[in-house]
């Protein structure tokens, strides 16, 4: 088995903790049961998700007589990843720091025959690849969907109210007022919209309401009645017509070929002048330099979010330098908290696996030659992987601290 995650901090890792437990979450909010695998060896609220925590998962692992090999190196052609890929049964990778299964990948690993994600969002696979291989793809849905939530009303609110800038001028030994507000507004009364109200789409317009913001969405489903009513939302046909009426526009749909490169040059110039723009989806759902673009001439007001691409980003990416950005690294679904979850997730994943038990219908992504179960309802075939060979990139750059 083939594990790959992001590197540990710089600093090492970690031998305590800010806080000394995580609230315990046993349904999620539709009623959804969270994880339940037979036993984890972890503690929740330690970092699982890097290198040295392994996702908790040795001790199980080579009690049962597998060898596990996790590593952070994954993009060059000569990176352990390659190498192991060769004869893995099992791989595990994760949006925060992607693997990318393309199809070429999927040829060298003859044997491969489960694509698993920690974390939700699989467009790391080439999954049109995987149906033809019948490698079975699944994640660990609604293990970070609150979390990512919690991630994008963060970032709504610290674009209008211009949180990063008036910071710094706290960094800088200023006091400068005027600065920090000729850029900062309320949200109250101004309009949101969502594209996707699944998981991450309604946990964002349910803690966006108390703000008194109109809500809209649109999504390929309506939502009930109920919920329509409950939140008073606006529901629109198209993109465009709801992009046209939103101060603030909120992405919450998987990338696939549907979804990919959905806001380009056209769908920004629909948006109000002065909008703001989060993206915590995934990068290529927008058009990188089209949002360069639209921040410098003053068509967006605003852009955040976490999710780039190629995965990790080239020191030189523009989203690094554009102006009006609140980004962050891919760091939404991976607080402690969510680690937990997810890494429980793949636990439970992998004793349905090897026990030949089948895998929850709602983890499914792709099984037994077809989008199956999430995957059939949530994606469309196909494959998001191209360019993703250029995430080798990072290293080169000089990213993070990193050395080639
Ligand atoms: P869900 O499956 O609950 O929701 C996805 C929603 O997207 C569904 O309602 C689906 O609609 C909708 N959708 C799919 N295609 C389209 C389309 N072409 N146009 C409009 N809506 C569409 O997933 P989550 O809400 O939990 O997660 C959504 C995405 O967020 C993930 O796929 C992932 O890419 C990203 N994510 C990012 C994280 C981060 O750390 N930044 C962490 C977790 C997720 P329907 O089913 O009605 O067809």
């Amino acid at each position: 088995m083939v594990c790959v995650l992001y590197d540990d901090p710089i600093s090492g890792y970690p031998t305590d903790y800010a806080r000394d437990d995580v609230p315990l979450i046993s349904r999620y909010p539709d009623g959804q049961s969270v994880p339940s695998p037979k036993e984890i060896d972890f503690t929740p609220g330690q970092l699982l998700g890097s290198v040295s925590g392994e996702l908790g998962l040795r001790g199980y692992l080579e009690a049962a007589g597998h060898t596990l090999v996790v590593t952070s190196d994954k993009d060059d052609a000569d990176s352990a990843f390659e190498r192991e890929l060769v004869d893995a049964d099992v791989v595990i990778s994760q949006p925060f720091w992607p693997a990318y299964l393309t199809a070429e990948r999927i040829a060298k690993a003859p044997a491969l025959k489960l694509a698993l994600t920690a974390g939700i969002g699989s467009d790391h696979v080439d999954l049109q690849a995987a149906i033809e291989r019948n490698v079975t793809v699944a994640e660990v849905t609604y293990c970070n969907s609150v979390s990512v939530a919690e991630h994008v009303v963060m970032m709504i609110l610290g674009l209008v109210r211009n949180y990063i800038p008036s910071h710094d001028w706290v960094r800088k030994g200023g006091w400068n007022i005027a600065d920090c507000v000729t850029r900062s507004y309320d949200v109250e009364g101004m309009h949101v919209g969502t594209v996707a109200a699944g998981r991450i789409g309604l946990a964002v317009l349910r803690r966006l309401k108390p703000f008194d913001m109109p809500l809209h969405y649109f999504d390929r489903h309506r939502l009930s009645q109920d919920v329509e009513t409950e939140l008073n939302l606006t529901w629109h046909d198209t993109v465009e017509d709801m992009v046209a009426v939103c101060d603030v526009v909120t992405i919450n749909c998987p990338l696939h070929p549907e979804t990919e490169n959905l806001f380009d040059e056209a769908m920004l110039g629909k948006m109000k002048r002065g909008a703001y723009l989060v993206n915590t989806a995934r990068g290529k759902i927008v058009d990188r330099d089209a949002v360069v673009r639209a921040l410098e001439s003053g068509q967006l007001a605003g852009y955040a979010g976490d999710v780039w691409f190629p995965q990790p980003a080239p020191a030189d990416h523009p989203w690094r330098t554009m102006p009006n950005e609140g980004m962050t690294p891919h760091i939404s679904g991976t607080s402690l908290s969510a680690q937990a979850r997810y890494a429980a997730g793949v636990r439970e994943v992998l004793e349905c696996f090897f026990e030949g038990r089948p895998i929850r219908d709602e983890y499914l992504i792709v099984q037994g030659g077809a989008l199956a179960g999430t995957g059939a309802h949530s994606y469309s075939a196909g494959n998001a992987t191209a360019g993703s060979e250029a995430a080798a990139r990072f290293r080169r750059t000089g990213g993070g601290e990193v050395s080639e």
